[in-house]
């Protein structure tokens, strides 16, 4: 059965959760507030540079953030309506794998160099699925020729594969059990452009099939605007922007965002320079007080010193946390210039 058949709402209802690593000498200010839903078979992009919150938010979700010296400070997270943070250790681990799944960036790290691929799938099949080794091999053969990878190779170990070939075994590994919810952090980043087109199809694909909601963690607009339905641009440890998929890429409004689709090259773009961001994303140890943006933003003002602005509807669903929200394009732009 489809994993969101018949479903409706929110599988993922996610309240002002604050995440930070408690360092020495400092205090580091991961996540700061973060709020946000993802429907059912929704796939839901986080946008934004190395160090903005992303992949911390996605251990949160399943309570992974390595402790000491990371502390889930506070929030609420509804998983398919249960209390993530409430949860116990068996269920968390009854959780991951069999409804949470996670692809992560470096394939190499994530899978067994001493254990053949085939068996790495049947395992995660075994301890999460309650079938016999004998089916939950034959299921492994079924995930890798998905996949695109011959049974014939379920022997073999994962540095007689490539780069991309990697990547396909730890999808396989990942959707065996037909997780309601993917979380995938900088799948193909690590891979050559044109194997990258073939596994974000590849994760597409298999996505629509099972119908998994999904969570895309990517620095790239392209890959967001490939394969999302929504895309939230965070900075700093919180969503600045959230909006459809095309309302994001024709109307973006917040000034990071903005500054963000101004510094990627277009074909039919006869500027001699990009517009790159000035400054950089501030330490997260050290976060400005007021609008973590105002010391890079053209538009600051004194209220933007003095307070952070929250996350609002500007209409149709398209949120964004900028003290200009009352007057948007007229004063900001937008990418449709
Ligand atoms: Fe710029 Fe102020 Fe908006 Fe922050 S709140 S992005 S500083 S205009």
């Amino acid at each position: 059965m489809k994993n969101s058949e018949g479903k409706k709402g929110n599988i993922l209802d996610v309240r002002d959760l604050v995440i930070h690593y408690e360092l020495e000498e400092s205090t580091v200010r991961a996540v700061e507030g973060m709020s946000f839903t993802l429907g059912y078979g929704e796939t839901l992009a986080f946008v934004g540079e190395t160090g903005a919150g992303k992949t911390t938010t996605a251990l949160g979700l399943m309570r992974l953030v390595p402790s000491p010296p990371g502390r889930m400070v506070g929030g609420e997270i509804f998983f398919e309506g249960r209390d993530i943070m409430k949860a116990s250790g068996e269920e968390l681990r009854a959780i991951r794998g069999e409804k949470i799944s996670f692809i992560s960036q470096d394939p190499m790290t994530s899978l067994n160099p001493v254990m053949s691929v085939g068996s790495q799938i049947a395992e995660m099949v075994v301890l999460h699925s309650g079938l016999s080794m004998r089916e939950s091999r034959a299921r492994a053969e079924e995930m890798l020729s998905l996949v695109g990878i011959r049974k014939e190779r379920m022997g073999d170990y994962p540095h007689q594969f490539s780069g991309g070939m990697r990547q396909r075994v730890l999808i396989a590994i990942a959707l065996a059990c037909s997780p309601a919810l993917l979380i995938a952090d900088e799948p193909t980043s690590a891979l050559d452009v044109t194997i990258q087109a073939q596994v974000l199809n590849l994760m597409k694909g298999l996505k629509e099939r099972f119908d998994t909601s999904m969570i895309m963690i990517t620095h790239d607009l392209g890959i967001a605007a490939e394969t999302c339905d929504r895309v939230a641009i965070i900075y700093a440890g919180r969503i600045v922007e959230m909006a459809d998929t095309e309302s994001l890429f024709t109307e973006a409004l917040h000034p990071y965002a903005i500054g963000l689709f101004n510094s990627i090259p277009r074909i039919d773009d006869d500027r001699d320079l990009l517009d790159a961001l000035p400054g950089l994303m501030p330490d997260p140890a050290r976060l400005p007080q007021g609008c973590p943006f105002h010391p890079r933003c053209a538009h600051a003002s004194q209220e933007c010193e003095n307070s952070a602005p929250g996350l609002e509807d500007v209409g149709n669903g398209h949120l964004l946390a900028c003290w200009l929200r009352g007057k948007r394009n007229s004063e900001v732009g937008s990418v449709a210039q």
